[in-house]
């Protein structure tokens, strides 16, 4: 990571959702776009971002390696270097289902919006203007699924189950959050 902070503000776009933001210029959004191996991605991230890169080097940053081997979801890595500097990637597989595939790439932008401060202004767009009281899983959910209403297509009934995984580690003056996805 070698991002500084900058003055002023940009817009960025999440274009699954078509939502579109200003956040400080400092702060970033990285799409990868899709992987065939949620595993393989990850050892990849870690590796460019001079992380230890084995298996072990995985959980040893917070991935949730064993849900992560069933390949089906995406993850969203949020780093904090600082209150001005942060960084949200993303990366998902491609799901043959239409809607789990945008369901899935909904699900990641809306945490990355909501890690860059956007989360309020999405909110609104979805019309949940109190999501601050909502789990930040069942959040990103709502926003898949206003999503998918968006594009025309139903929603599975598997996609309606709660998000339960979660998986938060802080170390040092970082903030890293990754999961895998409704599996
Ligand atoms: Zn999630």
């Amino acid at each position: 990571m070698s991002l500084k902070f900058v003055k002023g503000n940009k817009a960025v776009y999440f274009p699954t959702l078509n939502f579109e933001g200003k956040v400080p210029r400092s702060y970033s959004f990285k799409d990868l776009g899709y992987t065939t191996s949620l595993i393989d991605s990850a050892k990849k991230w870690l590796k460019d971002n001079r992380y230890r890169c084995d298996e072990q080097g995985m959980v040893d940053f917070g991935f949730p390696v064993i849900s992560m081997r069933k390949n089906r979801g995406g993850i969203h890595i949020a780093i904090d270097e600082s209150p001005n500097v942060r960084i949200s990637t993303i990366f998902y597989n491609h799901i043959e289902i239409p809607a789990d595939n945008i369901f899935t790439r909904a699900h990641e932008e809306a945490h990355a919006a909501v890690h860059l401060g956007l989360g309020k202004k999405l909110a609104e767009m979805i019309g949940y203007a109190n999501y601050e009281n909502l789990d930040s899983e069942d959040f990103c959910d709502k926003a898949g699924v206003y999503t998918l209403g968006k594009n025309g297509l139903n929603v599975p009934s598997s996609l309606l189950v709660p998000h339960k995984r979660r998986l938060e580690i802080v170390e040092n003056s970082m903030a890293v959050a990754a999961h895998n996805e409704h599996l």
